[in-house]
């Protein structure tokens, strides 16, 4: 298998627009947990989840015993993949979306059935997946909204793919759910079949924490959590995250001024004639033709990361969202570098 290696190095002092990370940080609520609670007695003993998962399953609107506390997202698809994926059974995932999917799946020994989004338009191609479906499906996995593509699948497709699957376990990876608004939480008690994560790395701005949530029915859980390390999540980790539910107020304005960005990119991008689709997420990928790789280059020297995507898409550039400032920023570099070239492919509004 190909090795994951991000790239995560040199990236302090510069505007970081590349990971999809929220870019002003976390809510100062859990910078104060953490200062008030961190000391050397609480570091030396193992973590101790109860108060966490109280609270948190309060806060999501859930059972207790229907959601468990993961390291990051990745942790979720592991373990899910861990519990239901045997060497030679399939798994089902998008293409491009979170490399993570594939990642878990091959190191389990799947046999991997990637499905395309459609081109063009990057929508989610849902009879094309319904049309994969089959007896040795254990797992697919969804990103809604997607990464890379910022497009998204409504309840009722996923409805269809949960009706369709009924031996697969189906994660919908809900990373970016804040920026997007629709949730299939309230459907774990319907679909028997169903997983969802979150994660505190995107809106709550906590990515170097490594938390999220998995959720599904009490007996899946069961099961999935026998494939967990019991201290997978660090005490701070667990600590931070019960601060920042305490502040929703933070992450809802966050969400609010991401939006209100994103609009002002749009509206850039359209002045510079650089095609772009529009996004349920944080970030936009644009179509720079044959520049993407320049582009992201000569963002780099003047101190701005994004990241090209052209391995997964042709032309593609994601660019990570985040205050209208940083935003005017970019586009100012953005139309510096693009120098009224134009774009080599079609110019136009959104794609
Ligand atoms: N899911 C998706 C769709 C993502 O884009 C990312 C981050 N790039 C993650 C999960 C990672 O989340 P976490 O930090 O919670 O592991």
């Amino acid at each position: 298998m190909a090795a994951y290696s991000p790239p995560t190095a040199d990236r302090e002092e510069k505007l970081r627009l590349d990971f999809n990370e929220n870019t002003v940080g976390c809510s100062p609520a859990v910078i104060a947990a953490l200062r008030e609670r961190l000391s050397a007695d609480r570091l030396a003993v193992y973590p101790e989840y109860a108060m966490a998962r109280t609270d948190l399953a309060a806060h999501f609107g859930v059972g207790v015993p229907e959601m468990l506390l993961t390291n990051g997202t990745d942790e979720a698809i592991q373990i899910v993949v861990n519990t239901f994926v045997d060497p030679g059974d399939e798994v089902l995932l998008l293409q491009p979306s979170y490399a993570m999917y594939r990642f878990y799946g091959e190191v389990a020994g799947a046999r991997i059935r990637p499905v395309p989004y459609r081109e063009g338009t990057l929508a989610f191609p849902l009879e094309e997946l319904l049309a994969e479906i089959g007896d040795r499906t254990r797992a697919i996995f969804i990103s809604n909204p997607n990464n890379p593509t910022g497009t998204a699948i409504e309840a009722a497709g996923i409805e269809r793919i949960l009706a369709a699957a009924p031996g697969a376990a189906v994660l919908l990876d809900e990373a970016y759910f804040e920026f997007f608004g629709m949730s299939v939480l309230p459907l774990i008690g319907r679909f028997p079949n169903l997983f969802v994560s979150r994660t505190f790395s995107k809106a709550h701005g906590m990515a170097g924490l490594r938390i999220g949530c998995l959720f599904s029915n009490t007996r899946n859980l069961e099961m999935v959590h026998k494939a967990q390390s019991p201290y997978s999540v660090n005490v701070l980790a667990a600590l931070a995250a019960r601060a920042a539910i305490s502040d929703p107020a933070y992450v809802t304005s966050y969400v609010r001024e991401v939006r209100a960005a994103r609009e002002l990119l749009y509206a850039g991008l359209e002045k510079l004639q650089i095609p772009f689709h529009r996004s349920e997420g944080n970030f936009v990928l644009i179509q720079a033709g044959r520049r993407s790789l320049e582009l992201q280059d000569k963002l780099r020297e003047v101190g701005i990361l994004v990241r090209d995507r052209s391995h997964e898409i042709a032309g593609a550039v994601r660019v990570t969202v985040g205050t209208r400032e940083q935003t005017s920023r970019f586009l100012m570099e953005l139309e510096r570098i693009w120098d009224g070239k134009g774009c080599p492919s079609t110019p136009g509004k959104a794609v």
